[in-house]
This record gives structure tokens, sequence and C-alpha cells, in this order.
């Protein structure tokens, strides 16, 4: 998938006063990328994510997905690509309470239309590949927040996206754990050759990035 931000600006409006959260960022990535953004809290990171993940619509500018405007786009269509093309991974994790980890990572392969068999040997396959295969039936509270970032990984990767998008994943977690979470992510971008976009403070992440963007009160520039 090739991503186009022109000149996306996101401006949030509260009462009188009025937040550019994004201000006219332009941004392309290619194929395959590791894009890294990085900037203090409130710079603009999630916003910035939300809309390139289409979780929510610019104020102005645009976001192209292979050449086509995704603003023009149906509600419908929009859900299809994040369903299907995008992976997104939350800082929090934002994992089913109730579902078991399994249940979780089955979610999005029965909103894809998967069978009942499929989507069980397709999550199976990707809780052992984060590691998980004796956690299975583990609900989010008997998890540890490493695990529960590592089902939230699987899940994103559920349905083969493209491209998968991570807000600051490893905020929650001590060093040792997000070792092996920025492990998962850059194995992701070089075997299964996604695109893997990723706001963090994390050091570790910035090194193995394909190229690091930083952003401050709205505005993206390469470092
Ligand atoms: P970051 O992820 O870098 O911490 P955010 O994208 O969450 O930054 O926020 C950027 C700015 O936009 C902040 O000033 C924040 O307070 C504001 N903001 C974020 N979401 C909203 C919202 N839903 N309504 C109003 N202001 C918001
Ligand atoms: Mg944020």
């Amino acid at each position: 998938m090739f991503i186009k931000a022109v000149n996306l600006t996101k401006i949030y409006r509260k009462g009188s006063s009025k937040i550019v959260a994004v201000n006219r960022v332009n941004l392309e990535v290619k194929n395959g990328e590791f894009i890294v953004i990085v900037g203090p809290s409130g710079s603009g990171k999630t916003t910035l994510l939300n809309l390139i993940g289409l979780n929510d619509y610019p104020t102005s500018g645009k976001i192209f997905i292979d050449g086509v405007d995704a603003t023009m786009l149906s509600k419908r269509e929009r859900r299809k690509i994040r369903l299907l093309r995008i992976g997104f991974i939350f800082q929090t994790f934002n994992l089913f309470p109730t579902l078991n980890a399994l249940e979780n990572v089955e979610l999005p392969l029965a909103l894809a239309g998967k069978s009942q068999m499929e989507q069980r040997e397709r999550a199976i396959k990707l809780l052992k590949s984060v590691g998980l295969a004796d956690r299975i039936f583990h609900r989010p509270r008997e998890l540890s927040m490493g695990e529960m970032q590592r089902v939230a990984i699987a899940r994103a990767m559920a349905n083969n996206p493209e491209v998968l998008i991570a807000d600051e994943p490893t905020g929650e977690l001590d060093s040792e754990t997000s070792r092996e979470v920025v492990g998962l992510l850059s194995e992701i971008n070089r075997k299964q050759k996604a695109t893997v976009i990723v706001a963090t403070h994390d050091e570790r992440i910035v090194r193995v990035a394909s190229s690091v963007y930083r952003i401050v009160d709205g505005k993206l520039s390469l470092e």
C-alpha cells in the first residue's frame, strides 16, 4: 500500500478555542517501510495515526491510499480497508475484556467472513507466532501487559494487513517486554513485508526504523 498525506490538517474546536492537532502534514509511506514518528505528549501523534488509519476524517487536506482519495470513499469502503488492509495497535491494547485471547484474535476474522474453522486455525497460528500458545484461553485481565500487547499484535495481523499502525505500543511496558514487542514489529516488517508506522518515545524502535519523523505542535518534519 502506498500512503500519501497532502496538507493533512485536523482542528479540534472546543467552545471558542481551537486546537490545530495536525497542521498541514505532508507524508509519503511506501510499501514495506518502517516509519517512526516521535514527539512530545500532545504533539498530535495519535491524531495523525487515526487520520492515516482512516479512523478519523481530516478537517482539510487529503489522504491517498494507492492514489485513491480516502476522504471520498464511503464509510463502508473505509471500514473494509480498515478491516482487511490496516492493522491498528493501541497503547492500552483495547482488547475486549470479556473475550479470551483466542476470541479477541478471531473477531476481525469473523468480521471478514472467515469460517469458524479458518478463524480458529489462523488465530491459533498468530497467537503461537507471538509466543502465546499457552495463553489462548486467558482473558485480558489474566494476562500481563506484555502478553496483552502481544494479543493485540496478533489481532492486528489477523487479516494479514499490508500496513500495521502502532500508537506508542511500548508506552505501558517494562524494558524487557518492550524489547520483545519491538522485535515482533521488526519481524512483521521484515518477514511479512508489512509497512509499519509507529508513534513512540522508545529509542529501541527508532533504531529499527527506515525513517524517523518528528512532530511538534502538529507539524511534521523528517529527522
Ligand atoms: P499525542 O498523541 O502526541 O499525545 P494527540 O494527537 O492525542 O497527541 O493530541 C494532539 C492535541 O489535540 C492535544 O492538544 C490534544 O489535547 C488535542 N486533542 C486530541 N483529541 C482531541 C479531541 N477529541 N478533542 C479536542 N482536542 C483533542
Ligand atoms: Mg497519543
